[in-house]
């Protein structure tokens, strides 16, 4: 018999949320960490990053407040404080993890773990058993191989910056670059992003990439486009930057945001039999199954949708699946998703360019407005919105948006979205006003 029912490699979104319910439902469970419990969301992601987010926040509306009578003087910002209250904060969350582990009966190991055969584990020194094994090991950040990459520093390491830099420059302009960028250049950083192409946010709808381009230019952040990190030297001025196009700067960070690697190096799992991607992402079937029958992956090391709540519900799922008498398989369509930039942007659903791939015939609807509260401050950035509506049943295949409060708003949107709402049934639905959100509801042609 084996020592356990599941063995749970990775105690971030995923695992922690599998080992739970698994040993809810009367598995006999273990989980290995390598780092630290709670995993990349809550370690070195969307937490601690959301927290800054509200952090470099309070400079736009320490501006906007003069505006609407407040006099404000002596403001002073400081990194330290800042990161030692958000890293406080990580602590706390961390502690919670081995809290909900141990209420639920799971067994820690606090170590990397690697497979040694289909069902045999090695972990702190330890040789163990299991029948299942799920792999949940998330993903990390890509540091690209060029003469001095090991000045560079990556998402994990920014949460820890003794000193708010003076000059930073952010490679990539996925999410987790965009977002950096607005975060430092509120806080006063002088900020330049490189990227390889000409506009951020890749995948997203257009129109949305070209506004938030545009007012993260406006905003003062510097774009270096079309061209790529070349060399980096440590020279007494600073990090000297030369890009691919030759042109050369000093900085005092360079954050790497270029893209994420699957954790899969070096976990033993070819050795085992299991496929990979091309990028080394573990291939899995709708049930999370790999082709081995009885290893199972969820979350980012899968590349299927690379956020939190996915990794979590798929994580669930395999759980009710394997243990619970049931047949689950996460949906990964109409999920929605932000972008922690500023100005934030929601997205749901289809884009433009989606559907027309699909040969879907639609009717297009947007909305530009300066939102209520900049008619006083004088901002002339423009909320954006748009909903793509299919031609032939009316059903509303994607809504998108480019301002503030864009997260809090989409996610009720994408309630009606994921439930096929019709633009009809958004058109009946009576407005709360004055509001941003009200758009949706009051969209002509
Ligand atoms: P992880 O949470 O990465 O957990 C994997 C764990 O496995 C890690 O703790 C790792 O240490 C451990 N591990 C790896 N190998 C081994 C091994 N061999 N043995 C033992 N342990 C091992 N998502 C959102 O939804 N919203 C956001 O706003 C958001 N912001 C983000 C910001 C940043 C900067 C980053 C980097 C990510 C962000 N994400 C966000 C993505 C989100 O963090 C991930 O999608 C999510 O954490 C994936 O969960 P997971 O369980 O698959 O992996």
């Amino acid at each position: 018999m084996a020592d356990f029912d599941l063995f749970v490699i990775g105690g971030g979104s995923g695992g922690v949320r599998a080992a739970r319910i698994a040993a809810g439902l009367g598995a006999k469970v273990a989980i290995a960490e390598e780092y630290r419990l709670g995993g990349t969301c809550v370690i070195r992601g969307c937490i601690p990053k959301k927290l800054l987010y509200y952090g470099s926040h309070f400079a736009e509306e320490f501006e906007e407040a003069r505006s609407y009578g407040w006099e404000i003087k002596g403001v002073k910002f400081n990194w330290k404080k800042l990161t030692r209250n958000v890293n406080a904060e990580v602590d706390r969350l961390n502690n919670f993890y081995y809290e909900l582990l141990d209420n639920a009966g799971v067994s820690l190991f606090e170590a990397r773990a690697v497979l040694k055969d289909k069902h045999t584990i090695e972990v702190a020194g330890k040789t163990v058993t299991a029948e299942t094994i799920l792999v949940a090991t998330g993903g990390s950040p890509y540091i690209p191989d060029i003469p001095g990459a090991q000045f560079a520093i990556s998402s994990n390491e920014v949460f820890h910056l003794k000193k708010l830099p003076k000059r930073l420059m952010i490679a990539g302009a996925g999410y987790i670059a965009v977002e950096f960028a607005g975060i430092f250049n509120s806080l006063g950083v002088d900020t330049t992003v490189v990227y390889r192409k000409n506009k951020v946010l890749r995948g997203f709808a257009d129109d949305l990439r070209t506004r938030l381009t545009n007012a993260m230019e406006q905003r003062g952040i510097r774009f270096l486009f079309d061209t790529n990190l070349g060399n980096i030297e440590k020279t007494r001025k600073g990090l000297k930057i030369t890009c691919t196009n030759g042109s050369v700067g000093f900085y005092d960070e360079l954050l790497c945001a270029v893209g994420r690697t699957p954790n899969t190096k070096g976990l033993g799992l070819e050795a085992v039999g299991v496929k990979l991607a091309e990028n080394g992402a573990v291939a899995v079937d709708k049930y999370s199954c790999t082709n081995v029958k009885n290893i199972y992956a969820v979350g980012d090391v899968t590349d299927r949708i690379n956020l939190t709540p996915d990794a979590i519900k798929e994580g669930h799922a395999f759980a009710l699946t394997k243990y619970g008498n049931q047949k689950v398989s996460p949906e990964h369509d109409n999920v929605a998703s932000a972008v922690f930039s500023q100005p934030p942007i929601g997205t749901v659903g289809l884009t433009g360019v989606e559907c027309q791939e699909q040969n879907l015939e639609i009717d297009i609807y947007t909305s530009e407005f300066r939102p209520l509260k900049q008619t006083l401050t004088g901002r002339v950035e423009k909320t954006f919105v748009k909903m793509i509506v299919d031609k032939k049943t009316d059903v509303v295949l994607g809504a998108h948006m480019i301002g503030p409060d864009a997260a809090e708003i989409i996610q009720g949107v994408a309630i009606a979205v994921k439930n096929k709402l019709t633009k009809a049934q958004f058109d009946q639905t009576v407005a709360i006003h004055p509001t941003t959100a009200e758009e949706f509801v009051l969209l002509k042609k």
